[in-house]
C-alpha cells in the first residue's frame, strides 16, 4: 500500500491509500478518485514525497526525489541484467526461431529446455493461444552495461 497527498482542481489537498501508482494512475484516468470535500474529480498529487520506504540514500535527508527516481531505475537496470544473465546461463539461445522452437518442444518434437530468442508480438499471442508457456522479460543489450 502507497499513501499520496492528493489535490483537487480547488487545491483541497487531501491523503488517499493506493494498493501502488499503477493503481492510482488508473483510478486517476478513470476519474475514480474524487475529492472529500467538494466533489472534485479532476486529482492531481500534490507536491509532496508519497509516504513509501525509502532506501539508505533518502535517509540523509539531501537526495531528492531525482535521486530516487535514479536509484530506482538503476535497480531495475541491474534487476534485468541479472535476469539476462541467468537466462543465458540456463538457457539454449534460439534467435529468430524462437517460435518454431517452442513449439517443437512444447509437442515433444525437440528436447525439453529452456530457451530464449525473439518473438514477435503476433509469434507470443500465437504461443500463448496454443498453450505453449513463454514469458516475456523486459530485455537489454550488452551494449547497456
Ligand atoms: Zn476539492
Amino acid at each position: 500500500m502507497i499513501v499520496f497527498d492528493l489535490k483537487c482542481a480547488k487545491d483541497h489537498v487531501f491523503e488517499a491509500w493506493f494498493r501502488d501508482n499503477a493503481t492510482f494512475e488508473k483510478q486517476r484516468r478513470a476519474k475514480d478518485i474524487s475529492c472529500p470535500v467538494c466533489g472534485e474529480n479532476k486529482i492531481k498529487k500534490a507536491p509532496m514525497a508519497p509516504n513509501i520506504a525509502v532506501g539508505a540514500t533518502e535517509k540523509n535527508g539531501t537526495a531528492g526525489k531525482a535521486t530516487k527516481d535514479t536509484a530506482m531505475a538503476e535497480k531495475m537496470m541491474s534487476t534485468c541484467r541479472a535476469l539476462r544473465d541467468a537466462v543465458e546461463k540456463n538457457s539454449d539461445y534460439v534467435g529468430p526461431r524462437f517460435a518454431e522452437e517452442a513449439r517443437r518442444i512444447h509437442y515433444g518434437e525437440a528436447d525439453k529446455r529452456s530457451i530464449y530468442g525473439e518473438a514477435s508480438d503476433r509469434d507470443a499471442r500465437e504461443l500463448h493461444e496454443e498453450g505453449v508457456s513463454i514469458t516475456a522479460i523486459p530485455w537489454i543489450s550488452r551494449t547497456d552495461s
